[in-house]
């Protein structure tokens, strides 16, 4: 395959998507590069613009989607995150391929409009390592942790109807799964039964965590947020 080929990682928020893309990147740099997409929403922690994202207003952000600078764009958690087109337009004429950690909706548009991209969907092991991971990250509250599972949900619902999967349990086997299928290997597709039962397993945890953390109570707070 091309080196250059975008690399887009998709999967349900604490799968291990920005940890394996930072392992590609900073492994392989004369072959990856981050694609550093921008959003609306505000820096956590140590976060910086132009590194994990590049952090624009609301206004902005409608600015670039009308003046058609995004290769695709979406809505998570009620904040905009869009792929510059430039970002994949200028690794490619410098043979490097960008790694997009990106929502499903984004992979769907990336593959709608015929960018020629390898897309993979990572797969935490099982749900209680997930949780754990998810959890165990700090930077959520018990609403955000409620509402990444929710929309986990429904991403692991579509999770089948992508072909390439990795599941991450040991994060350097991970990374070496990704690069072989980047190398033309087979993923543990779609038709694998047990690729089919650990997102049933996933999606069952997580009803059972949204239940547990505070059930209709943070739920229905989330509602009213986003009325
Ligand atoms: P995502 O980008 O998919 O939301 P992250 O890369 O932020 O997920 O990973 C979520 C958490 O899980 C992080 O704290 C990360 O360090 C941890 N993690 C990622 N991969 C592994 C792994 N293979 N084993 C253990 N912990 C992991
Ligand atoms: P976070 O706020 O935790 O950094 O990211 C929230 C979600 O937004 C994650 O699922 C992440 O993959 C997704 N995301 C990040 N950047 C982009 C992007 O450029 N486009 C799309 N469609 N989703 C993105």
């Amino acid at each position: 395959m091309s080196l250059s080929r975008p690399l887009v990682l998709v999967g349900p928020s604490g799968a291990g998507k920005t940890t394996i893309a930072g392992r590609l990147v900073r492994e392989y740099p004369e072959r990856f590069r981050f694609s550093v997409s921008a959003t609306s929403r505000a820096p956590r922690g140590h976060e910086r613009s132009g590194r994990e994202y590049t952090f624009v207003s609301r206004e902005e952000f409608e600015g670039m989607i009308a003046s058609g600078e995004l290769a695709e764009w979406a809505q998570v958690h009620g904040e905009y995150y869009g792929t510059p087109i430039d970002n994949l337009r200028g690794m490619a004429e410098a043979g490097i391929a960008p790694v997009l950690d990106i929502d499903v909706q984004g992979a769907r548009q990336v593959m709608r409009r015929g960018i020629d991209a390898l897309v993979i969907f990572i797969l935490p092991p099982g749900a209680a390592h997930w949780l754990a991971r998810l959890t165990g990250r700090g930077t959520e509250s018990p609403q955000g942790i409620v509402r990444r599972l929710q929309t986990a949900r429904e991403e692991l619902r579509e999770a089948t109807t992508f072909e390439e999967f990795v599941v991450n349990q040991n994060l350097s086997e991970a990374v070496r799964r990704v690069l072989e299928i980047a190398d033309g290997g087979v993923g543990e597709g779609a038709c694998d039964p047990g690729v089919e039962e650990l997102c049933r397993a996933l999606d069952a945890g997580a009803a059972d965590e949204i239940a547990r953390i505070g059930g209709r109570g943070v739920a229905d707070e989330i509602r009213k947020e986003e009325a």
